[in-house]
């Protein structure tokens, strides 16, 4: 898959989008969500991390960085990186809990250039597109972990 560009009318249907993406991921993926606030980037999340087993509500991480997520046999992590100045500012180890073997993280406002970030599977830009339709760009280019089987 390369670049799809993608229209949903609801926030159902951008869960149910979260969920069809999330049967491509395996352990150890990485996926960048990017768009403006209120764009629908936790709403596309909580649909895939639903679809591998999380049964926890998703919410958007407030007093952390990121949150973990008990899925079948894997963790899903979900981080918001909205108030970090950087990351090569923060602690190398920051993101060691939550990307990784065994790990499928969601990275809300990933910084670009990031070098830690640069490994993702997929790239999703969610736009405003008039009330509540959301323009869904999905890049798919990005190569999936090594050596894990599909989690679905
Ligand atoms: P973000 O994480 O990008 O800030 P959220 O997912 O937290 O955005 O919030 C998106 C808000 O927009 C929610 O209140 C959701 O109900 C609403 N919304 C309306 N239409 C859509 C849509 N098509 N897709 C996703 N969210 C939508
Ligand atoms: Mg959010």
């Amino acid at each position: 898959m390369a670049v799809r560009i993608l229209q949903t009318a609801g926030p159902s249907e951008t869960e149910s989008l979260g969920a069809q993406l999330a049967g491509l991921l395996r352990g150890g993926d990485l996926v960048l969500v990017c768009g403006e606030l209120g764009a629908g980037k936790t709403t596309l999340v909580r649909g895939a991390a639903r679809a591998l087993g999380v049964r926890d509500p998703v919410t958007s991480p407030t007093f952390t960085i990121g949150n973990r997520y008990r899925a079948d046999g894997l963790t899903v992590s979900h981080l918001d990186l909205y108030r970090l100045a950087g990351l090569e500012q923060e602690e190398p180890e920051l993101l060691e809990d939550y990307v990784g073997p065994g790990l499928i993280a969601f990275v809300e406002w990933p910084e670009q250039g990031s070098p830690e970030l640069a490994q993702a599977r997929l790239q999703v830009t969610l736009s405003h597109d008039g009330g509540d339709r959301r323009r869904i760009e999905v890049d798919g280019s990005g190569s999936p972990a090594a050596g894990e089987p599909p989690a679905r």
